[in-house]
């Protein structure tokens, strides 16, 4: 059993490994040394440049757990990889790597399930378990890049878990995955989506990361989206807009709504126009309003709810009157088809069978 109480190596800053370097009587330099190694998915142990008293050190005062592949899955169609990783206490989430022309991206998971209770979704239906660690949120992209032997250079939190409601371990994460001796990957690349918690919007908004934000909203009132996503009862689809509004003046980055459509839930042309309405009265009322963009997603329909997706007749519709509005949107392409790739799902039928 691996103790929790030792920091991990993966969850620490460059400046804090120094830190750790002279309080344990070792030369600052030695954190430059392991740093990039840690991050390229070796443990202590397997560090050949690193001598037996330093490596004594770090195994009886931190700890070294990536992820463990406990399941992968590769799509015959467009090879999407999806993984289910195991962590260090038997607990699993899942990440899926998509391959696009402009690079590997990563959609990783924030928390071990999810306490949003979103109606459609899958990963909420167990609750929330635990949150993940700093470490084990970049743990996820270390241990897809080992496995596949290929640089992941995008990654979108947009897996199991709801991020802002692990909000200091999803900062510290953005943090350790943007270190040059690391991953190196630009905070430009990265995009976090969320259910709608207002403060957590705020808060991200205040720290002038130039990250993409990607707001789940599904609805264009609070009628109809109270009924699919309890969050809504308590940030109302106005205070959420007023939040993307201030991120966007604050940050100037543009902001993607994600539209799930549900057959005879929220799809209907009637809140597509509501849906315009909405978001040109509320986010693009001055000219230089900001760019928006709506992905629409026909609902992955999950053996445990009775949601069924929109045909796609109701998604041209839905699509052609945003359109018509001035607002841009496109209908998500479905990768990993074969492989169930949409996040939440594996790690229910293994829970199942174990
Ligand atoms: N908690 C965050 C991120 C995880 S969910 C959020 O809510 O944004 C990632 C996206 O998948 C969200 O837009 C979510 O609403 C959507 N989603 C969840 N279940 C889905 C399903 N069954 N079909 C289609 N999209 C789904």
């Amino acid at each position: 059993m691996v103790t929790e109480e030792k920091t991990e190596l993966l969850s620490m800053l460059p400046a804090e490994l120094e830190a750790w370097m002279l309080s344990h009587g070792e030369a600052k330099f030695r954190a430059a040394q392991i740093f990039p190694q840690l991050h390229r998915g070796l443990s202590p142990e397997d560090m050949t440049n690193v001598g037996r008293s330093l490596k004594e050190k770090l195994l009886s005062d931190t700890r070294y757990h990536l992820p463990t592949v406990e399941m992968k899955l590769v799509s015959a169609i467009d090879g999407t990889v999806k993984y289910l990783f195991g962590l260090y206490d038997g607990h699993c989430v899942e990440s899926v790597v998509m391959r696009y022309e402009h690079g590997n991206t990563i959609c990783i998971s924030s928390q071990v399930g999810c306490r949003m209770g979103c109606k459609f979704c899958a990963s909420t239906i167990g609750g929330r378990v635990r949150d993940l660690s700093a470490a084990e949120l970049l743990g996820q992209v270390i241990a897809a890049q080992k496995d596949m032997g290929e640089r992941i250079s995008n990654i979108v939190m947009m897996g199991i878990g709801e991020p802002l409601d692990n909000y200091d371990n999803v900062l510290k994460f953005l943090h350790l995955v943007n270190c040059e001796g690391g991953l190196n990957i630009g905070y430009r690349h990265i995009s976090l989506s969320t259910c709608g918690l207002v403060e957590g919007i705020e808060r991200l908004a205040a720290e002038d990361l130039p990250i993409t934000l990607s707001i789940s909203l599904h609805a264009p009132d609070d009628e109809t989206r109270s009924a699919i996503m309890p969050i809504n009862r308590k940030y109302g689809v106005d205070a959420l807009l007023e939040a993307c509004r201030k991120y966007y003046a604050r940050t100037g980055r543009r902001i993607s709504f994600e539209y799930t459509l549900i057959a005879g839930k929220n799809d209907s042309p009637a809140l597509a126009e509501k849906l315009a309405t909405l978001l040109n009265t509320r986010l693009r009322s001055k000219r230089e309003g900001m760019p928006i963009h709506v992905n629409l997603i026909p609902v992955n329909e999950v053996e445990e709810t009775e949601f069924k997706r929109s045909g796609k007749q109701a998604v041209a519709a839905f699509a052609r009157v945003l359109e018509a509005r001035g607002i841009r949107a496109t209908v998500r392409r479905k990768l990993g088809a074969d492989i169930n790739a949409s996040c939440g799902q594996l790690r229910r039928q293994h829970g199942k069978n174990t």
